[in-house]
């Protein structure tokens, strides 16, 4: 059944979408979270990353710094070799040698460069005439021999003087005869002269302060090894003064935002008076790593370096951070845009599928379950049964009348009616059950759960209730009364299939028994429908076997009590069966199309057998019955003809019966071939009149001449109210339009009063006589016409 539906999907449809919401919010949460990770991460990382380059940066400085200085050191070192190598060297040979080694150009913070003799009190007079004889190079000293003087004056054991000097300048910092060792150099070159290693002094001069070094000079070069024989061995220093600015800048050129100090502590192993000088360069800023360099001779380089590249570090991770938490939403928009879009393709696919599958296992018309899920329901049903140990089982119903409310008031109204029907089988079954349709006006319920026998008659005979109310069909201007037939099968375990077809036997056989009731499925059944299958097969040789006969059933005059006729009345003796009555056969001519051939044979056998009885003092009509199949074969009209050519048959004489489903099948074409036969001069009658649901607008319209009131209605004439209204009814019709009436199936004298008072102009049934043979007709009726009047009007 259609499940509800309507409002499902777009539930589904939000649903969903709030989980894709969902998925996406998560997504930038964690897309964020991580963006804010991945800043500091990075922030830490470029941090570290900064102090490693802070470091790194120090220690270039730090190295540049003590490079610079070895390079001075070896400087001094080479002046110091060059004054040894040769003892007679004097200044004009240090001068060109400077001049030839470009030492200022080469050495950029060198200031001056210079060799400071070791003279003891002893030797000064030979220093002093050495001096004065060899006037200085330099270009501003006083050119003046025998001006040599020591200052500070003063007899002291030993002098520290300048020999030889070179200066950037050109002008010397300190007076010729000037002693360095009375003076601030002093504890610096006898400490280096002690030991053997280059002492670094700071120098303060008139521009600032300045590194001054010296290196002590043994006689014959190498150091001695102790402190006695580096005394004595002691020649002097060469020495060099450099400006530390020059170095500094040097050191920290590739490395901005870095600034420098270079400092000279006491606790550098050297005594120094002067200890804690500090040269400095570069910018000093803030957030700066400080890293100190010892260079354990009491030098300390401290380099400043900036860390962390501070703005852009931040930069760097705020963009991460922005990035990451607009990538994430973009992300999550996108999922969500694609989630919720994906779900809808999906909503839209599964309910596309939903319809089909609906389509393809559901009947169109009425919405219920098509045989094909019909039929998968049973196998189910059955396999919880035996799971549950229920008992289950299928109705196979179908309408009695369905076909002649179709024919006679059309499709429209066979639709609606088919839809109203549907209604309410579903409205009386219980949950479990179930109602499909297998197409035309068969339905099959199946019920479930609590099914034996007495459960499933009383939902049948509830189903068989519910149809009785009136439909009221829009459209239809008349209530139709509609009413079922329903064969039950109790399930085994047996396919699906082979229920449907047990069911459908039981209903046959409910058919057969009468309609309007349920029957359940027994095997005998089922050996009744073999039987039928083999009654259709035999039928196929039975119109050439000239198995086919007909029975006369006499018309009687009811004012008069005469004969007016006969009705022709078809039989089958069957080669084993015996005589078969024709509701038995029939349908099944008219299903196969067989009655075309026979219907023919009955036309020309019974015109010629009533020739047979023709008088020439009253009329003695005969009455055909013509199957709807007969009327939609245009060859009727000569089958008639040819019937009546037989002799000088009398058309008048002729009757054609036709029922009303037959008549309303087509009413267009009908019309026309009934028009064409009328024309042959046959008269036309409506048999089982007041069953079907023809229109008085199609009775005007057909040129019928007899309307033959339906047996049903003359038996329910005595004691139901209802049947003698209609009969009233339909005799009233029948005057009304100047049509003869005819009652058939007259049984009772009582029914025949009665008849008889409403007027009816003639009566037909057993109560006159049953179907006869020809003879029987030739004695009874032939003989004496007026047989019946002693039934008609007993004296
Ligand atoms: P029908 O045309 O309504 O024929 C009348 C039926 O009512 C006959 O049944 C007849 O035996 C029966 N009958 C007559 N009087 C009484 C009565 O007082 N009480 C009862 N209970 N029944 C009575 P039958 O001969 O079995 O025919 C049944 C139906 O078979 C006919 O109904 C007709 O529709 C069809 N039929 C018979 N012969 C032919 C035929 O040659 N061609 C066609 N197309 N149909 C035929
Ligand atoms: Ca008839
Ligand atoms: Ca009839």
């Amino acid at each position: 059944m259609g499940a509800p539906t309507t409002i499902g999907p777009e539930r589904t449809l939000l649903r969903q979408r709030r989980r894709w919401l969902v998925v996406a919010a998560l997504l930038i949460l964690v897309g964020s979270a991580g963006s804010v990770l991945g800043a500091g991460a990075i922030a830490r990382e470029d941090h570290r990353q900064a102090e490693r380059n802070a470091t790194n940066s120090a220690t270039e400085v730090s190295v540049a710094l003590v490079r610079d200085i070895d390079h001075e050191q070896d400087l001094v070192d080479l002046a110091g070799a060059f004054v040894i190598g040769d003892p007679r060297f004097s200044q004009a040979d240090f001068v060109g040698w400077g001049n030839a080694a470009q030492i200022f150009e080469r050495y950029p913070e060198l200031e001056g460069l210079g060799v400071i003799m070791y003279v003891p009190a002893a030797s000064l007079a030979r220093f002093e005439s050495v001096q004065t004889l060899v006037p200085t190079a330099s270009p501003g000293s006083p050119p003046g021999a025998g001006s040599y003087q020591v200052s500070p004056s003063g007899v002291r054991p030993f002098y520290c003087l300048s020999s030889m000097s070179l200066e950037r300048k050109g002008q010397l910092s300190s007076p010729p005869g000037y002693d360095f060792c009375s003076g601030p150099l002093r504890n610096g070159l006898l400490g280096a002269g002690n030991t053997g290693v280059s002492s670094y002094v700071p120098v303060k001069t008139a521009t600032g302060t300045e590194l001054a070094f010296g290196t002590p000079i043994y006689q014959g070069g190498p150091v001695p090894k102790t402190p006695a024989g580096r005394q004595a061995a002691l020649v002097g220093w060469t020495g060099a003064e450099i400006s530390p600015d020059v170095i500094l800048a040097n050191a920290l050129s590739g490395h901005p935002g870095t600034s420098v100090t270079f400092h000279y502590g006491s606790n550098a192993g050297n005594t120094s008076a002067d200890a804690g000088a500090t040269f400095a360069s570069g910018p000093r800023a803030r957030g700066v790593q400080a890293t100190t360099f010892d260079l354990s001779n009491g030098w300390r380089v401290r380099v400043f370096t900036p860390v962390g590249g501070g703005v852009r570090t931040i930069a760097d991770a705020l963009f991460v951070l922005m990035g990451g938490v607009l990538i994430s939403m973009l992300v999550g928009l996108v999922i969500y845009l694609l989630g919720a879009g994906r779900s809808r393709a999906l909503l839209l696919v599964r309910e596309r599928t939903e319809e089909i599958n609906h389509q393809a296992f559901h009947d169109s018309l009425t919405g219920l379950p098509n045989r094909a899920l019909i039929l998968d329901r049973i196998d189910q049903m059955v396999l919880r049964s035996r799971r549950e140990h229920t008992s289950v089982a299928v109705l196979f119903l179908d309408l009695d009348n369905f076909k002649l409310i179709n024919d006679t008031l059309g499709h429209t109204i066979g639709d609606r009616l088919l839809i109203a029907v549907g209604t309410r089988l579903s409205g009386i079954l219980r949950g479990h059950d179930s109602v499909g349709r297998l197409g035309g006006d068969e339905f099959v319920v199946l019920v479930e759960g609590n099914a034996g026998r007495p459960e499933v008659e009383m939902v049948a005979n509830r189903i068989l209730g519910v149809l009785e109310a009136p439909f009221e069909i829009a459209g239809s201007d008349m209530p139709l009364l509609v009413s079922a037939s329903i064969g039950i099968v109790n399930c085994e375990d047996e396919p699906a299939e082979v229920l449907l077809q047990k069911a459908d036997i039981a209903l046959y056989g409910a058919k057969a028994a009468g309609k309007k009731r349920s029957m359940v499925f027994s095997p005998s059944m089922q050996v009744d429908l073999d039987d039928h299958r083999r009654l259709e097969v035999d039928l196929h040789g039975a119109l050439e076997a000239g198995q086919f006969f007909l029975l006369y059933q006499p018309t009687v005059s009811l004012s008069t009590g005469a004969t007016t006729g006969v009705e022709a009345l078809l039989r089958w003796r069957h080669p084993e069966r015996g005589v078969v009555p024709p509701d038995q056969f029939v349908p099944m001519l008219e299903s196969s199309g067989l009655i075309v051939a026979v219907g023919q044979w009955v036309l020309k056998t019974a015109c010629r057998q009533s020739a047979q009885w023709r008088r020439p003092d009253r009329q003695f009509t005969v009455a055909v019955n013509l199957s709807a199949v007969q009327l939609e074969n245009d060859k009727i009209v000569d089958h008639v003809r040819s019937a009546m050519s037989a002799g000088d048959f009398d058309p008048a004489l002729l009757i054609l019966e036709l029922t009303e489903s037959a008549l309303m099948h087509d009413p267009e074409s009908t019309g026309l071939v009934l028009a064409r036969l009328k024309s042959l001069g046959v008269r036309l009658a409506i048999d089982d009149f007041g069953t079907g649901y023809s229109s008085l607008a199609y009775l005007r319209q057909f040129p019928i001449d007899i309307l033959k009131i339906d047996q049903s209605f003359v038996v329910g004439i005595g004691d139901s109210e209802e049947s003698a209204a209609i009969v009233h009814t339909l005799v009233q019709l029948g005057k009304l339009l100047g049509l003869e009436t005819i009652a058939e199936g007259v049984e009772t004298p009582d029914q025949l009063r009665r008849l008889t008072d409403e007027q009816v102009d003639t009566g037909q049934g057993f109560l006159f006589a049953r179907p006869l043979d020809v003879g029987a007709v030739d004695r009874l009726v032939m003989e004496d016409p007026d047989y019946f009047s002693m039934i008609t009007a007993p004296k």
